[in-house]
């Protein structure tokens, strides 16, 4: 019971699509993560509409909907001196605690066949005659694991990238820390997911409804280094009204950071290993599709791992496939991340470019539409 075809470390949307799929392919699966599921996961807690398609293919759509969940259908944008309310165009996003939503996904790879190790820290990784020997510990000692392939899929300071030694200069983190703060007694209205630029950063609020919501900021190292949470509230969020009335009114709990937000791409493949998800890249969360990125690519490491396995050569030229392939899915997704990060990190840029919309509903909505459309 300890010989797989691919031993997956990290068991959320990353990890728990590649298990899905290689699963339902016959692969002999295990996926391991050292939290215990449902577990808790600091996000903005919102599912973008790109991701409708994947949850059919993945197999949880229907769970989704019959989860307790929120009906997105406009994003709110606001600067100190704009605001735009921009409706979705014949879709609709979620509003979901990430606690529910992943325990979908591992509830799913589970029933495809996934072998799930819950609570398990892998402590070394090496390869052995062609093979690769994962050890873990979990509270009561420790295990081995065999395996053909390994997929780190173990969120952005993944352990499994450090140990393969794909984090290079080039991926240094960049000058964000994240911040998710739980919201009692709001008056977001249902149906939104706001994004509010301040001077330093800027805020998503996403209510999940008996007026409770997820508030989530991203604000410079410096600042966050030298100001409680409080003063950021007071100094900070007061810059912009919309965001300060959205807040005022409510009570904060449950503060939970994150470093870092971002950093550039790392090499996601090599000898034996792939890496998806937050693992291989980050992309700032101002656009709300981190899970969509993760779902989808390890959607494309299954497919690469499959082509892999099946030829019996996991070397990184067989593996090179997979590069090409979150390329060629994401590369679009991604310049308009980029983008929006650079007019939301410049409201002097943004508010005009919010005002145009009054004239013509041209370019903000364009943007949205391109953030917010259904993937295939
Ligand atoms: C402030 C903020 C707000 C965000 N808001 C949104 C949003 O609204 N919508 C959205 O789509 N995205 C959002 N994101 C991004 C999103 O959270 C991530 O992109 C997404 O969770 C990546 O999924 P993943 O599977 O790659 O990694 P993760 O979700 O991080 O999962 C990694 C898993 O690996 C496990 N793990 C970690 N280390 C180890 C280890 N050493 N051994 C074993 N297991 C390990 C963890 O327990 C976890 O289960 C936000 C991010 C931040 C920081």
């Amino acid at each position: 019971m300890n010989r797989f075809d691919a031993a997956i470390v990290g068991a959320g949307p990353a990890g728990s699509a590649a298990a899905i799929c290689l699963a339902r392919r016959g692969y002999a699966v295990a996926l391991i993560d050292k939290a215990v599921f449902p577990r808790d996961k600091l996000c903005g807690d919102f599912l973008n509409p790109a991701g409708w398609n994947l949850f059919g293919r993945l197999g949880i759509r229907d769970a989704l909907l019959a989860s307790d969940h929120q009906k997105v259908t406009a994003f709110r944008v606001s600067t100190a001196s704009a605001e735009a309310l921009i409706p979705f165009t014949r879709v609709f996003g979620v509003g979901m605690r990430r606690r529910a939503f992943d325990d979908l996904l591992v509830k799913q790879a589970v029933a495809e066949g996934a072998l799930l190790y819950e609570g398990v820290k892998p402590s070394a990784l090496e390869r052995e005659s062609g093979c690769w020997k994962l050890r873990g510990e979990n509270g009561s000692g420790e295990r081995e694991f065999f395996a053909r392939l390994v997929i780190g899929a173990d969120g952005r300071n993944s352990w499994t990238a450090q140990r393969l030694g794909a984090i290079t200069a080039q991926s240094r983190p960049g000058r964000f820390v994240g911040f998710q703060l739980n919201l009692t007694g709001c008056r977001v209205p249902a149906g939104e997911i706001q994004i509010h630029a301040f001077p330093g950063g800027y805020a998503g609020v996403m209510a999940l409804g008996g007026g409770a919501a997820n508030l989530s900021f991203a604000i410079d190292r410096t600042i966050a280094r030298e100001q409680p949470i409080d003063a950021i509230v007071a100094n900070h969020f007061s810059k912009n009204l919309h965001l300060h009335e959205t807040v005022a009114p409510s009570t904060i709990a449950a503060v939970r950071s994150i470093y870092p937000l971002d950093f550039a791409p790392r090499r996601r493949y090599g000898d034996g290993f792939l890496l998806a998800g937050d693992a291989a890249r980050v992309t700032e969360p101002v656009t709300g599709e981190g899970v969509y990125f993760a779902l989808r690519s390890g959607e494309l490491a299954a497919a690469a791992a499959d082509a892999a396995l099946t030829r019996g050569d996991v070397s990184a030229r067989q593996l090179a496939a997979y590069d090409a392939a979150c390329r060629g899915a994401l590369a679009r997704r991604q310049a308009v991340n980029r983008l929006i990060r650079a007019l939301i990190l410049r409201p002097y840029l943004m508010a005009p470019l919010m005002r145009l919309k009054t004239k013509n509903n041209f370019p903000i909505n364009r943007l949205v539409d391109e953030v917010c459309r259904a993937e295939p």
